[in-house]
């Protein structure tokens, strides 16, 4: 049975000791139940990586960051480098994010770059997609995440797939209360699997995590996963929260 996962995207919230107390308090909500049927990830700013990687040490979470730089190493000020994230520990990053795609202007080319790096530093990587809200109005959203997954993704070679969770994240429901029904989410997640069978094989596509994210909630989150194509979420503004972080996370 393919993984599941609930990450938690913290974006740029909590200062240092407010970002480990509640590492603290989720670890430990964690520590004392029995483990969770999906990865539990939080995917924290880099300034809390090192220290949320010491509170986790040998607990039932695992830690990731939200972006790394397209340059290994060199003058880049500014920016971390996915060896710099590994280094603390962090198994998994994000890379894709629709707010790293308009606010940054990252675009699939710059995706695709950062996506090899970071698994080539043994990152696993969480690829983000989705349509905007005017994409899916005009019928074009299969076709925008086709192409976000050809040109940010399929250029990997197959045995690195194993290193990679795809997200999809509709923009439209991010951040903004409004979710996917589970029949648009099974729709397009099926469809997701779809394209990963036809360029990776039947194998691939039946062990690719695939998370839903937009406005998932512990009220919405069961009947999300509970579609044969949904493996779990990512979840921004509810895991900051620590009872509905842990809700989504066991609503398996
Ligand atoms: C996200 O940032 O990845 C996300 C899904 O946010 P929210 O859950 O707040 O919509």
């Amino acid at each position: 049975m393919r993984k599941k996962i609930v990450a938690g995207n913290w974006k740029m919230n909590m200062n240092l000791q407010e970002g480990l107390n509640f590492a603290r308090s989720v670890d430990q909500y964690f520590r004392e139940k029995p483990a969770p049927k999906a990865e539990v990830i939080l995917c924290t700013p880099f300034i809390h990586l090192q220290g949320v990687s010491e509170i986790i040490k040998n607990g039932k979470v695992e830690l990731g960051a939200q972006n790394c730089a397209a340059e290994p190493s060199g003058a880049f000020t500014g920016e971390v480098s996915a060896t710099m994230i590994k280094s603390t520990g962090a198994q998994y990053v994000i890379i894709g994010h629709s707010e790293r795609r308009s606010y940054y202007h990252e675009d699939d080319r710059l995706l695709n770059k950062k996506t090899l790096l970071a698994i080539n530093t043994g990152l696993k990587v969480i690829f983000c997609c989705g349509e905007v809200k005017e994409e899916r109005e005009q019928g074009r959203h299969l076709i925008i995440i086709k192409r976000q997954l050809e040109e940010g993704l399929f250029t990997l070679p197959a045995e690195s797939m194993k290193m990679i969770v795809i997200a999809y994240e509709p923009v439209w429901a991010i951040g903004t209360g409004l979710t996917a029904t589970p029949e648009q989410a099974q729709e397009m997640h099926h469809y997701i699997r779809g394209l990963v069978k036809e360029k990776y094989g039947r194998e691939c596509a039946e062990e690719m995590t695939i998370l839903y994210g937009g406005s998932c909630k512990p009220s919405n989150a069961a009947e999300l996963f509970s579609k044969p194509d949904v493996d779990g979420g990512l979840i921004g503004g509810a895991s900051l929260k620590k009872e509905d972080f842990a809700a989504i996370a066991e609503a398996f």
